[in-house]
């Protein structure tokens, strides 16, 4: 048996040359996905200075006197609007220019806008805005948003290794970006073993029989880790059956194979056997974590089928209970994706444990857990009905608590890991 970190350095090393290679998309199908290079601007973003403020452009230095009792006087020559071509105006001094927000400033030595609200306006005999009484001086460029303000070329706007959220494709839109490259998309290839399963739907269950809840559970979890996932069904308990659907999943060449159940010591554990009959290397079975202990990962070491690069699909075949496949995914599949994406691995939140919580001496526990963030700060409470033949907790966990190997118990206040249900795409929000 090894310990977590030992098989996570496995995982990681599996990892290496097979990485996730980029594909062009539209820019708005690249949201959710893992941009595979830095983008920088191409451009200054704003184009061009314009207004901040529906208002008046004005020459600043001519307001430096204004005052209640002295204000300065502008004669309004010109209306520009957002989306109008630059205002050339005659150069009068006491020129102002009425401009709408995100209009382009005018030409010359109009640098500042004042709102409308800050001025009195008056009006011709025909209604029409003639001239402004500004009282209090105006400085250089208040209320213009510069050209190049937000966005210098050069600019770095994207880093690789970005998970693509709305906030980036806001930020690439406004720099004229169509297409990005993003990491190709694994296929993960999911199969159930158990003849103890009937399909999720079945409405009464005959003795003995139970529903596969982890099927559809990897299949959507998995989607939301951006992979692609197929499901091959769920087969009894016979390895003639794994070999024969084997055959099927390696010729649609998944990057991850992942099974469910079949992995510990009972006389219908048959994964690693079966693997091994189909000549790949088990990298490790059993870990010392709780839930999901017999944990195996696999993998062909030769070219894989027949191709001189190819690599193998690495498989990870998972123990059955539910929370057992739970932990199978968010602490080794989902760390294996991150690689293959080429992402560092995930940053733990930390969190004081807000009551005594006792667990098995050696083994790792990632327990079902509720963390709260408060003006006491961050505390996270172990959940009653940690067997990892119960899914009910889950409903009331946001986030797994990781108690480490020492000790056969977390005292209240002790700080550790926290990770949420499923990774945050939108970046950590801590170190
Ligand atoms: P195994 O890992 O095959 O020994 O299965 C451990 C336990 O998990 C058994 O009680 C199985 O009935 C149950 N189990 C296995 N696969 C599933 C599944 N897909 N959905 C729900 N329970 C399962
Ligand atoms: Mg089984």
């Amino acid at each position: 048996m090894i310990s977590y970190h030992e098989a996570l350095d496995v995982i990681r090393g599996l990892a290496v040359g097979r990485e996730l290679a980029g594909e062009a998309v539209a820019l708005e199908e690249g949201i959710g996905r893992i941009s595979a290079c830095d983008i920088s601007s191409a451009e200054c973003i704003p184009p061009f200075d314009n207004s901040a403020m529906d208002g008046f452009a004005v020459t600043a230095s001519r307001t430096r006197s204004a005052s209640v009792a002295a204000p300065a006087r502008f004669r309004v020559v010109g209306c520009v609007a957002a989306g109008d071509p630059i205002f050339r105006h005659d150069g009068t001094p006491d020129a102002a220019i009425e401009i709408m927000t995100g209009a382009a400033m005018p030409e010359g030595a109009l640098d500042a806008v004042v709102k409308v609200e800050d001025v009195e306006i008056l009006r011709d005999s025909r209604g029409k805005v003639s001239e402004i009484l500004l009282r209090r001086p105006l400085k250089s460029r208040e209320n213009v948003r510069g050209r190049g303000e937000d966005f210098r070329p050069g600019q770095r706007a994207l880093a690789a290794g970005t998970t693509i959220m709305p906030e980036h494709v806001m930020a690439l839109a406004s720099l004229g970006v169509a297409r990005i490259e993003v990491r190709r998309q694994p296929l993960v290839a999911v199969v159930s073993t158990g003849r103890e399963l009937v399909h999720h739907a079945e409405a009464t269950l005959a003795p003995g029989m139970i529903r596969n809840s982890t099927a559809p559970y990897l299949m959507t979890a998995l989607s939301r880790y951006g992979a692609r996932a197929k499901y091959y069904g769920a087969i009894p308990d016979d390895p003639g059956h794994f070999i024969d659907i084997m055959a099927g999943i390696l010729r649609d060449a998944p990057d991850v194979i992942l099974t469910t159940g079949a992995v510990s010591m009972g006389k219908h554990d048959f994964i690693g056997a079966a693997l091994e009959k189909l000549g790949a290397t088990i990298r490790f079975h059993k870990v010392a974590i709780r839930p999901g202990k017999p944990l195996l990962v696999a993998d062909w070491e030769k070219p894989f089928p027949a191709g001189p690069k190819k690599k193998s699909p690495v498989v990870f075949g998972i123990p059955g209970n539910p929370v057992s496949t739970a932990v199978g995914l968010r602490f080794f599949v989902e760390p294996y994706l991150r690689a293959v994406a080429g992402l560092p691995p995930e940053k733990p939140m930390r969190a004081k444990i807000t009551a005594d919580s006792t667990k098995p001496e050696g083994l790792r526990c990632f327990f079902k857990a509720r963390m709260l963030v408060s003006d006491q700060g961050a505390g996270v409470t172990v959940l009653s009905g940690q067997p990892s033949f119960m899914v009910s907790p889950m409903l009331a966990a946001n986030a797994w608590a990781v108690l480490p190997e020492a000790e056969n118990q977390a005292r209240s206040g002790t700080v550790v890991d926290v990770y949420p249900l499923h990774p945050a795409s939108s970046g950590a929000l801590h170190d």
